[in-house]
């Protein structure tokens, strides 16, 4: 690990400024992904900027009957939630399909939704990456790609998001609440809030350099089943191949969105009138621009059977 030195600022603009006004400087929440990262030379911050003080980690009612969550809530105490428990049991489910027990109590929310690709190839120095060292190319495009992007992604980069908590906030339209250097306060829609890789996967979301997530706002529940569904190599620790979340009705009526399967967490709105035609018809639509490699084409079919098991056991 390359040295660096560390400050514990005491408000959200004091932390935004710190990293804004310091090069290579970056925020530590749980420090469960960027450790890692920092321990194999992937990330090089010169300067870490602690966000645990910061007094982010409340989970509290909206006057419009949702929920704000504090972005340092660490994933075991947001599924444990009362009012996760009861009101978004898609988005507890989701954080509970993820990591480790002890992980997961480290893990804050802004910290998952920003951990970054488990492509083999971004973890491998001495390979090309075009999202670890810009312009040296992608070695996933002729490697391995069974994990990796079947939709939404370039001739740069096709890896994907690998988070499960983003999927089920994804269909449940959270908005994720940031401070800028200057102070200035910013909602940004999660489906706006990850990018697809274009040409410059090095970015892997729209926030700016030095802008902190101080929240994720839920709106007021929706009702039906909710469900979120991940298949992966291993039982338990593992990343998805392909997951569901999925607010369903007996009648078939909901929505969904796809983990495993893009840079982002995927989902196509307009896809959803078709679920009570079934699995198959909504996956035609979600994935009809969908270029899979010779790898990965498996996990079309695979989205399309998870989906199928999550309108069984909505209509159970
Ligand atoms: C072995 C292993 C297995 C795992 N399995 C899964 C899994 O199955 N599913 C899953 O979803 N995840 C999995 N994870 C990933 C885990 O969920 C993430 O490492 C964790 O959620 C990251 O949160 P953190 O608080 O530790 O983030 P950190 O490591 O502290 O930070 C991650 C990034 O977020 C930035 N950051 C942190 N807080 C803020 C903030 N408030 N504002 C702006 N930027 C911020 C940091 O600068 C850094 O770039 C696994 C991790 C490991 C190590
Ligand atoms: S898919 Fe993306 S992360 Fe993987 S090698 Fe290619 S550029 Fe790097």
């Amino acid at each position: 690990m390359k040295s660096f030195t560390y400050e514990r600022p005491g408000t959200p603009a004091e932390a935004a400024a710190a990293v804004a006004a310091t090069p290579d400087a970056k925020f530590i929440a749980g420090g469960t992904n960027l450790l890692d990262l920092m321990k194999l030379q992937i990330e090089t911050p010169r300067h870490l900027v602690d966000v645990n003080g910061l007094g982010l980690d409340a989970v509290e009612p909206t006057e419009e009957g949702g929920l704000r969550v504090g972005a340092l809530v660490r994933n075991t105490d947001l599924a444990a939630h009362p009012r996760v428990r009861k009101d978004y049991g898609v988005l507890a489910r989701a954080l509970l399909a993820g990591a480790s027990g002890q992980l997961r109590n480290k893990a804050t929310t802004a910290g998952n939704l920003l951990q970054r690709t488990r492509c083999p190839y971004f973890y491998d120095t001495a390979q090309p990456c075009n999202k670890r060292r810009p312009g040296s190319g992608c070695s996933a495009l002729d490697g391995v790609s069974r994990q990796l992007a079947v939709i939404g992604a370039s001739e740069a980069c096709i890896a994907t998001h690998p988070g499960d908590m983003a999927v089920a906030m994804r269909v449940l339209d959270a908005t994720v609440e940031t401070i800028d250097a200057q102070g200035a306060a910013r909602k940004i829609p999660i489906a706006e809030f990850h990018r697809l890789p274009g040409d410059d996967p090095a970015r892997d979301t729209n926030l700016e350099p030095g802008e902190l997530i101080t929240a994720v706002t839920l709106p007021k529940p929706v009702p039906g089943t909710h469900i979120y569904r991940k298949v992966r190599d291993r039982a338990s620790y593992a990343y998805a191949l392909v997951s569901v979340a999925a607010i369903l009705g007996k009648d078939g009526t909901g929505h969904v969105a796809f983990g495993g399967v893009a840079h982002k967490p995927w989902r196509v709105e307009a896809a959803e009138a078709d679920l009570p035609k079934g699995a198959r018809a909504v996956t035609a639509r979600v994935f009809a621009d969908a270029k899979p490699t010779h790898e990965n084409a498996y996990k079309l079919k695979l989205a399309e059977r998870t989906l199928g098991a999550a309108l069984n056991q909505a209509r159970a």
